[in-house]
């Protein structure tokens, strides 16, 4: 069974949603870096302050910072057997630390799964994602709403839209993807990892096929 996968798309593409799933099945832990920095901001921590500014209006937290903070999350024992990054790596450096840092520990990325969607139904997903701010469940308020408004269908938390998720950060966030992170294709492609998933069909048929590609 394969299990160390990098996660690759602009956001709103989906690549939260079938980490979700994939770690609710197969047990590798998912990485989102996005989440993390969130969760910070929230609790007011050292890294939190540091990051605020930078996920508020939709740029990228400094290579650095992130590659550390990556780099202790796989130390940490559920991430030994496998991992599902999600929002990471996001720039050629970053791409390139991590690629060292699995050469001196010996590792590898099984593949890179690279979900593509236009960019006029990223900004209405975008708008439109809600989150559980308990247990993390994304929804949409078009295609996959809440049974309650604002109510969490599986534990009852407070479901809300993320702080960077209005149209205007959306946008900003887009441009600073195609810009940093879309090289990341060929970078992956060229060393023969990426497989490409059309992140418009439905949420169960991108699933299957990377299923496919984890029992493969
Ligand atoms: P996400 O949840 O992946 O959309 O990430 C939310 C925000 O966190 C981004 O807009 C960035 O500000 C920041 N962020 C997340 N991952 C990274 C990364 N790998 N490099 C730089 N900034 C990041």
């Amino acid at each position: 069974m394969k299990t160390r996968f990098i996660l690759l798309g602009p956001p709103g593409s989906g690549k939260g949603t079938q980490a979700e799933r994939l770690t609710a099945q197969y047990g590798m832990p998912q990485i989102s870096t996005g989440e993390i920095f969130r969760y910070n901001i929230a609790n007011d921590t050292e890294l939190g302050k540091k990051v605020k500014e930078y996920v508020s209006s939709g740029g990228l937290v400094p290579d650095e910072l992130v590659v550390d903070l990556v780099l202790d999350r796989l130390m940490q024992d559920d991430a030994k057997g496998g991992w599902l990054l999600d929002g990471f790596p996001r720039t050629i450096p970053q791409a390139d630390s991590f690629a060292e840092h699995l050469t001196e520990t010996g590792s590898a990325i099984d593949r890179v799964l690279y979900i593509t969607v236009p960019r006029d139904v990223l900004i209405k997903r975008i708008s439109g994602r809600q989150v559980c701010e308990v247990c993390g469940k994304t929804y949409n308020i078009h295609s996959f709403p809440t049974k309650a408004a604002g109510v969490c269908d599986v534990c009852s938390g407070t479901v809300k839209a993320r702080a960077d998720d209005t149209e205007e950060t959306a946008r900003n966030r887009i441009d600073v993807y195609e810009e940093q992170t879309k090289p990341l294709v060929d970078y992956y492609r060229t060393k023969g990892l990426l497989t490409e998933f059309d992140g418009t069909e439905p949420v169960d048929e991108t699933y299957a096929k990377i299923e496919a590609i984890i029992n493969s």
